[in-house]
């Protein structure tokens, strides 16, 4: 019953905000997802596509999966029939191939534009400059399949408070901006996912729309057995 504690302990947070929990299962075992979901989870985050479309096999039909790692252009076959929303869009390739997979199973996939704010070399995503040109009228045309529905981004890893809430500010303020400006037709920017088990609560007050919790939620990943 400590998946439940923790997961109302999240929700508590959340409460009278309009932010989302995403509960990260990632490494996590079937059972422990079904202990979320009989506390009333229904949004999951996985980041390995093969081990997504598995779970997703074994589990009720009504969960929400969210892909939030980074993906390989061909795993992304395996998630397609069923996938959400994809966060973790980093490159003009990926979306080309979620477009051409969305298509191939009569679908139109959510994805999020993840964006590079943290001073880490080893984060992936998107730099500024690479989203605008990404949102060009040209889209809605090139990619049917697909509809860009928000940004994600994380932080550096760090204690530093400040340098997070300044990173998710960053994040916050690229958002504001693209609501107010002319999109193409497939593009809709309502979800911020950003916040993570260590700085969801200054993830929170920037204005995320989308926490993405495991470790909190789940304890810490056991990597040797998925
Ligand atoms: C693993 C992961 C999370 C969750 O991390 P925790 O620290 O366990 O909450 C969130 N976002 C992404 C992209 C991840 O890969």
């Amino acid at each position: 019953m400590v998946v439940k504690k923790n997961i109302d302990k999240v929700l508590a947070e959340l409460a009278g905000t309009s932010c989302r929990l995403i509960a990260v299962s990632k490494t996590q075992p079937v059972d422990k997802i079904r202990e979320a979901y009989q506390a009333g989870q229904r949004l999951f985050g996985e980041n390995k596509a093969q081990e997504m479309a598995s779970k997703q096999k074994e589990l009720p039909a009504d969960i929400e999966w969210h892909m939030i790692g980074h993906l390989q252009t061909n795993k992304v076959k395996y998630i397609a029939p069923f996938v959400a929303l994809i966060h973790s869009i980093d490159s003009v390739k990926l979306l080309e191939e979620v477009n051409r997979q969305a298509l191939k199973n009569n679908r139109v996939i959510k994805c999020l534009l993840q964006v590079y704010i943290a001073k880490e070399e080893t984060k992936f995503g998107l730099d500024e400059s690479e989203v605008s040109a990404l949102l060009k009228p040209e889209l809605a045309t090139n990619y049917p399949g697909i509809e860009i529905v928000g940004l994600m981004g994380m932080a550096t890893f760090t204690d530093n408070r400040n340098q997070i809430r300044q990173e998710f500010d960053r994040l916050k303020n690229l958002f504001d901006k693209l609501k107010q400006s002319s999109l193409p037709a497939n593009v809709r920017i309502t979800e911020l996912s950003m916040g993570m088990s260590s700085d969801y609560k200054i993830a929170l007050q920037a204005g995320s729309t989308l926490v993405r919790i495991g470790t909190a939620i789940f304890g810490e990943r056991n990597y040797s057995k998925p």
